[in-house]
């Protein structure tokens, strides 16, 4: 029996279900509960929400957002060997707990939760970034989820919260940061996962805004802040010679120097430049 419910170690959950990490499905998997029960704290309180999971594996973090208080947890999982062992979850938390076998790049199931909504994951860094910009970026705003808690490697989650003028900071800052309030809620060592990843982890809380921080339409945000950061070391006015013939009086126009580089600008200027392109 664990500490945090009457479920058995997650050692013997995997030796059971000879749950050996694949590689290519980016498993490295937590096994401390009352690690995973901390992660699940994060989002607050979990009873008045439902929670979509994202690659549950063994079940570590599904079992932390259970014994939380979570009301219902939707889990996708891709690798079908894990489902037995959900499975057991699932009987042992009736009624709360619903696993799809599937793709999280494929399948959206945000549309059977009840909001609020918290959205929590530890999945392979590649797909959690790409999943963090599909969520960060939907057709309107606000958004059906309340949260994100996501972990990423360090370097990843430093640069969603990242400030201008490092390296840090560049196209994923100014995404998270427009539409959400974002904070590296936790540090981890590579020793906290089963097998451990080269590099640390971080998990990022995001709390999406009633509305963007500054006004702007998002293609044309995204479209400059993807040209200008293309090309980072450029100065501005070379950047995004592209955007416009007069992007220097543009830039001029909201205070930005042509000269500057992307990486001095904040968040805020970005949007005045991008609703010169919508007057
Ligand atoms: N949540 C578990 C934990 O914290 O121990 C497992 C984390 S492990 C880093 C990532 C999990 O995501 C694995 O179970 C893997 O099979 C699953 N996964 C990888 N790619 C996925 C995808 N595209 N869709 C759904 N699950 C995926």
């Amino acid at each position: 029996m664990s500490q945090i419910d009457n479920l058995p170690p997650l050692r013997d959950v995997i030796a059971t279900h000879q749950l050996i990490a694949k590689k290519a499905l980016g498993q490295n998997f937590l096994l401390d509960l009352n690690l995973t029960a901390r992660i699940a704290r994060i989002p607050g309180d979990l009873s008045k929400m439902d929670v979509l999971e994202v690659g549950p594996g063994p079940g570590g973090l599904t079992r932390g957002l259970l014994s939380e208080g979570a009301r219902r947890v939707l889990a996708i999982e891709k690798d079908a060997r894990c489902l037995p062992a959900l499975a057991e979850i699932a009987a042992a938390y009736p009624g709360r707990l619903e696993v799809i076998e599937g793709d999280a790049l494929e399948i959206d199931p945000l549309a059977h939760l009840e909001p609020p909504i918290a959205i929590c994951a530890n999945l392979p860094y590649n797909v959690g970034t790409e999943l963090l910009i599909r969520w960060l970026t939907p057709p309107a705003w606000p958004p059906v989820w309340s949260s994100l808690t996501l972990m990423f490697q360090k370097e990843v989650a430093e640069r969603i919260v990242a400030q201008p003028g490092g390296k840090a900071y560049g196209r994923l800052a100014i995404l998270s940061q427009w539409r959400t309030d974002a904070r590296i809620a936790l540090t981890l060592p590579p020793g906290a996962f089963t097998p451990p990843p080269k590099v640390s982890s971080a998990v990022v809380h995001l709390t999406a805004l009633p509305e963007p921080r500054y006004p702007a339409n998002p293609k044309t945000l995204e479209r400059i802040v993807a040209m200008a950061f293309n090309q980072r070391r450029k100065m501005l006015r070379a950047a995004l010679k592209g955007a416009a013939p007069d992007i220097e009086d543009r830039l001029r126009s909201v205070g930005i120097p042509p000269t500057e580089r992307a990486e001095q600008v904040p968040l805020e200027a970005f949007c005045a430049l991008a609703r010169t392109f919508d007057r």
